[in-house]
């Protein structure tokens, strides 16, 4: 996974998907809201808080939702069926495959746009992306971390955590691999085990604050977990 031609592999395969849903997902646009749903659940308690018996609160909301980033967006079905619906304010999104941004801004986000909900679409590697200090409420990374090489992974993190405002959280929904590193040579992508993620994550200095296996989804995909991650450094109790 650390040979030259591993970033222009992935972009050359995903410029040959459709940019559609059922292209983001490999042919499973069954999974699309079954995924949504598992996502908007999963981060309801950070957004909404929870509460107990008599209306009682047990936990306070602890996420603001006024900015968040989607990264590896593809045409943007996760900002527009999961972080728009959260709702966060505005979404920015980071993209590799130019035809993806293309239709993102053209055609599949194009109303989002309009309204002034989706900030920048960014046609860039994460393996580059750097994003400004202290802007996002919630960084996003779906089914895309697969894509860039442990070290990369790592600095990439590295930069997001400056990136989160005060109080901001990483969301992480990833294939499983259940031991070894699983290599696709086809989409040049590494399925990793949840032992290896968890090693990144803490190399990258976060900490786990909810991890969850999406329920639901058909027979025969990989396991998919979502993680909610925290900079080590900060102090809030989320
Ligand atoms: N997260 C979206 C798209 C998943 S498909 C969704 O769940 O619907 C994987 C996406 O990752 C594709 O859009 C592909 O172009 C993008 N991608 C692959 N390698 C990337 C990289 N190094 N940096 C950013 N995006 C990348």
């Amino acid at each position: 996974m650390e040979q030259p031609d591993w970033y222009s592999n992935a972009q050359a395969y995903w410029t040959s998907v459709e940019p559609t849903v059922d292209g983001m997902l490999g042919g499973f646009s069954q999974v699309d809201p079954i995924d949504v749903a598992g996502s908007l659940a999963f981060i309801d308690e950070y957004v909404h808080g929870v509460k107990g018996v008599n209306n009682t609160i047990k936990k306070e909301p602890s996420l603001r939702t006024h900015y968040a980033c989607d990264c590896g967006a593809g045409i943007g079905r996760v900002t527009k069926h999961f972080l728009l619906r959260v709702p966060f304010d505005t979404v920015d999104l980071v993209e590799q495959t130019p035809i993806f941004v293309q239709q993102a801004k053209d055609s599949y986000l194009a109303d989002d746009i309009q309204a002034g909900r989706v900030g920048q679409v960014r046609c860039q590697g994460l393996q580059d992306f750097q994003p400004d200090d202290n802007k996002y409420d919630l960084i996003w990374c779906q089914w895309v971390l697969g894509h860039l090489t442990d070290d990369d992974l790592i600095n990439f993190f590295k930069r997001c955590i400056k990136g989160l405002a005060p109080g901001g959280l990483i969301g992480v929904k990833e294939n499983n691999s259940t031991q070894n590193y699983v290599v696709d040579e086809e989409d040049s992508s590494v399925t990793r085990p949840n032992d290896a993620l968890k090693r990144i994550f803490t190399a990258a200095g976060l900490t786990v604050i909810k991890e969850q296996v999406q329920q639901g989804l058909p027979a025969g995909l990989f396991t998919v977990r979502m993680y909610m991650l925290k900079p080590c450094s900060s102090s809030d109790s989320t």
